[in-house]
């Protein structure tokens, strides 16, 4: 607890079951999951939309299909809901992409703020949007007390049962569960501004030698100083919307997105290297030349902040085993794919793949600060060592661990379960029977362009 702030005087906004904090592509999940019941669920994110990186940066789900030549697809479940609801309006389609992380499920990011936001509301979720978590009053044996600040000033929300899916796991932070920050052992990954282009030639881009032709000319370009981009690879791919690419080539690093000047720096470091991007593009890659910048990511994309301590911790050894433990809540196939410096001070990104493009189990233990009675962590800031992370931290992956918790959340109202006390075997049952996938599929999935239906009807 802070101790500029007097809890005791701060009013109550609302007192409810199950609070979900952030509203990202983990804590949505959460919450949707946890709607599936008779109890009132509370979700509450500090920007004005719902999505987290889903929406703030991205187009692109992966971890839904492993990688290599024969895919799977290892996740299902309210996950299936989300794309399933974007392919309804028409705004969907696969990436083929043998390597790298897998197929990709690409979607338009401006319609998934929507999508996210109607589905929380017909689930019957109260979503309090521009509401910041600023603090923790009181972690009792009954309920936790979370201090919130919005434009309306200070609230509290009292709740019997919470899940951090912040992203930096800042309710764990201030609730007083154990976690490992980032740079700490390993060096952190680095943050990426996304940004996305207009009028680009695709036919003429790909007549001219496409993705090989792009990696080239930006080697050339750093190998020659023309343009001083900050790596000689990163990704430009079509999106949802004619003549439009987005990127994931903006490589920020050695800045800590947990203190304040450094984000700061960070952001603007970001939008700085963007426009280098830009110019690059449009003087030396075909069917660039008309294109402009036309949107950055609402915040410069963080991949890595705190990494809670849990009942589990995921290894790299256990994802690289490919097993499927018995106390499996999802599976995940996708690499180790760590932005990093390498050993000779370039930038680069490390990749290692589940042995045979298999995929393996995450345990339930990985969600749970470490004997945490009420509390529950999801998403990027779930309980993994750093290179189980760089592995784990797709969203279909985050989704999957989201929807985890909100059955688990409402599993131990009902049987006034712990947390760490869980039945696990009853949680699975619930997950099976909303369509998780928990154990490795037999069929290879269709990953054409229009292979979600194929897949999934
Ligand atoms: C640059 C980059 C590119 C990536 N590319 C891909 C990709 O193409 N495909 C893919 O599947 N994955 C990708 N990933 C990984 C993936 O996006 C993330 O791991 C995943 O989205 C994390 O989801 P999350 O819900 O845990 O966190 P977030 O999406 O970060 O959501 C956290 C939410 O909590 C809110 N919040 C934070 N603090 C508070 C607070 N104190 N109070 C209230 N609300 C708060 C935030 O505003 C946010 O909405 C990428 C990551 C990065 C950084």
């Amino acid at each position: 607890m802070y101790t500029f702030l007097n809890a005791a005087q701060i009013p109550v906004l609302a007192e409810v079951d199950i609070l979900v904090i952030g509203s990202g592509s983990a804590g949505s999940t959460a919450a949707l999951a946890a709607a599936r019941s008779n109890y009132s669920v509370m979700l509450v994110e500090r920007y004005g939309f719902p999505g987290g990186s889903s929406t703030q940066m991205l187009d692109t789900f992966y971890g839904f299909f492993t990688p290599g030549d024969a895919p799977k697809k290892v996740a299902g479940g309210i996950p299936d809901l989300i794309v399933d609801t974007l392919d309804a309006l028409g705004e969907v389609f696969l990436r083929p992409n043998t390597y790298g992380a897998g197929t990709g499920v690409n979607y338009n990011p401006e319609r998934l703020k929507n999508v996210w936001e109607q589905l929380l509301l017909q689930a019957g979720v109260k979503l309090l949007l521009h509401t910041t978590l600023v603090d923790v009053a009181e972690v009792g044996r009954e309920q936790t007390t979370c201090v919130f600040w919005n434009k309306s000033g200070f609230y509290r929300i009292i709740a019997r049962r919470v899940i951090d899916a912040s992203g930096d796991a800042d309710f764990c932070h201030l609730a007083g569960h154990a976690y490992e920050l980032a740079g700490e052992n390993e060096p952190a990954q680095s943050m990426t501004t996304t940004f996305r282009m207009s009028n680009v030639d695709l036919p003429k881009y790909e007549a001219s030698g496409g993705k090989k032709m792009l990696m080239q000319k930006m080697k050339e370009s750093v190998e020659t100083g023309r343009h001083p981009l900050p790596r000689k690879e990163g990704s430009a791919h079509e999106m949802n919307a004619q003549k439009c690419i987005s990127t994931v080539a903006v490589k920020v690093g050695d800045l800590r997105a947990l203190n304040i000047e450094e984000l700061t720096a960070a952001e603007i470091e970001g939008r700085r290297q963007a426009f280098i991007f830009e110019r690059f593009f449009q003087q030396e890659v075909p069917g660039y030349e008309e294109s402009n910048i036309i949107g950055l990511s609402h915040q410069i994309g963080v991949r890595e902040t705190r990494r809670v301590y849990g009942n589990s911790r995921l290894s790299k050894e256990e994802c690289m085993s490919g097993v499927v433990p018995t106390d499996t809540i999802l599976l995940c196939g996708a690499p180790i794919e760590d932005h990093r410096k390498g050993a000779s001070g370039e930038d680069e990104t490390y990749w290692q793949y589940v042995p045979n493009f298999g995929a393996y189990g995450v345990p339930y233990g990985t969600i749970v600060p470490r004997a945490s009675e009420r509390h529950w962590v999801v998403g990027r800031c779930f309980s993994a060592t750093h290179d189980a992370h760089a592995s784990c931290r797709s969203m279909a992956q985050t989704m999957s661990m989201g929807q985890a918790a909100g059955l688990a959340a409402v599993q131990s109202l009902q049987k006034d379960e712990s947390a760490s006390g869980l039945n696990v075997p009853q949680l699975q049952d619930a997950l099976l029977a909303i369509g998780a996938i928990l154990a490795m599929p037999e069929q290879v999935a269709d990953t054409s362009r229009n292979g979600w239906r194929k897949n999934n009807r």
